[in-house]
């Protein structure tokens, strides 16, 4: 199969088309970038790889981040924490408070905010130093030693983290946040203002398409079983709610976060990273979806 030719005209055809979408607004330092940056890396466990754009500039991998805290917690803690998380899809937006309320504090799953903060909970417990310990965790699964947090846009969120801050003091008040809000706020924070280039996500996510074990040095990481669940809860739960259009249309386990970045992962094959600002109405990227979906139906790998 000829990955390069076919990222390559998608590349070319989807630069040329009208993008409607629009950047993240809400937290101020992220409407800094520059809309029209457009990345795609593959990388595939048969070690072949094709990068194209801005795949090597570093952006800000929001919710993205999410899969490492979640890897990070079960790996560590195990299956103890789905008492305090769900692994049901929430049909909601990724910052509802709706469902929260009326279920009495447990997040539908680990990649909706509400869900997020409460891993980020769990690991501000275990850890010692929880945003060190993360990024460091992170380095060692993507093999890459310059992976950091953005302190201004950690800051800017937290600036304008209304809705966040509700979240979690609504969780409080359940007795399912057991640390300080303001500690695990500013954990959670960290690690949505980490910054990675399409070609580090494709990267470490190929532990996902590997089963758990790192490609770089055979070392397992995750269980078979256990990257089994991450995968499926990214399959049903990483688009916010979008997740059902995102299997419909290109059948992958993936996450996207506000910064314009998506990660998906097929199983046994490969990782894929796609960056591009501009955000449709759910907060998707608009580019990285239609990449996607024509990728996994000119070369028909997907899980379906
Ligand atoms: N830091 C963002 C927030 O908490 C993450 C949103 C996202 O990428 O989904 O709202």
């Amino acid at each position: 199969m000829n990955f390069d030719h076919i990222l390559n005209n998608l590349h070319v055809k989807c630069s040329a088309e009208k993008d409607t979408g629009k950047i993240a607004n809400y937290i101020p330092e992220l409407k800094k970038v520059n809309a029209n940056k457009f990345g795609i890396y593959l990388d595939t466990l048969s070690t072949e790889q094709v990068g194209i754009g801005d795949c090597n500039e570093k952006f800000s991998i929001q919710s993205i981040s999410k899969v490492f805290t979640l890897t990070l917690a079960l790996k560590i803690i195990g299956d103890k924490i789905w008492k305090r998380v769900g692994v049901e899809p929430s049909g909601d937006p990724f910052n509802s408070l709706v469902q929260l309320e009326l279920e009495k504090g447990i997040p539908r799953n680990p990649f909706i905010n509400s869900g997020a903060l409460v891993i980020a909970d769990l690991l501000v417990s275990k850890l010692k130093n929880p945003k060190e310990d993360t990024l460091n965790f992170i380095r060692k699964i993507s093999n890459n030693q310059n992976i950091y947090s953005n302190e201004s846009i950690a800051a800017s969120e937290k600036k304008y983290g209304f809705k966040n801050a509700a979240h979690i003091n609504l969780m409080k008040s359940f007795g399912n946040i057991k640390n300080s809000v303001d500690e695990v706020l500013d954990y959670y924070y960290q690690m949505c203002a980490i910054e990675m280039s399409c070609k580090e996500l494709a990267s470490s996510f190929q532990l996902f398409a590997n089963g758990g074990v790192l490609p770089y040095n055979n070392e397992e990481i995750l269980t078979p079983s256990y990257t089994k669940r991450i995968n499926a809860t990214m399959q049903l739960c990483g688009l916010y709610d979008e997740a059902g259009n995102f299997a419909f249309k290109v059948g992958l386990p993936g996450k996207s976060g506000v910064g314009g970045g998506i990660v998906a992962v097929c199983p046994h094959k490969y990782a894929i990273a796609i960056w591009s600002p501009k955000l449709n109405k759910k907060g998707n990227s608009v580019k990285a979806l239609k990449v996607l979906e024509e990728f996994t139906t000119q070369t028909e790998l997907s899980i379906f």
